[in-house]
């Protein structure tokens, strides 16, 4: 992977001149699937680790959206772990 050029911008969220190029993947909710999404390209917060994305990514994104993440498309598979807060709230006095 070649090295892109580094952004002076400092981050919206810390004021931090930590922000990098990478390409993410981020999980998003549709309906009641999970759904991840790789390769997106976005600014990363060395600092406070946001992540953050331009005008066209988002366009993107909504496009992709918009497509219904159909499973045929889907180029693999997660098994997701999951939790609950509840089961916190229950341990909290025992511990
Ligand atoms: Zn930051």
């Amino acid at each position: 992977m070649k090295p892109e050029r580094e952004p002076a911008e400092l981050c919206a969220d810390c004021g931090k001149p930590a922000l990098r190029h990478a390409r993410v993947r981020s999980a998003f909710w549709h309906e009641d699937r999970l759904v991840v999404v790789e390769d997106i390209p976005a600014l990363v917060c060395d600092s406070c680790h946001g992540q953050f994305y331009d005008d066209d990514t988002v366009t993107i994104l909504d496009l992709i959206r918009g497509d219904g993440f159909p499973a045929e498309k889907a180029r693999a598979e997660l098994r997701v772990p999951v939790f609950s807060f509840s089961d916190k709230l229950s341990f909290r006095r025992g511990s």
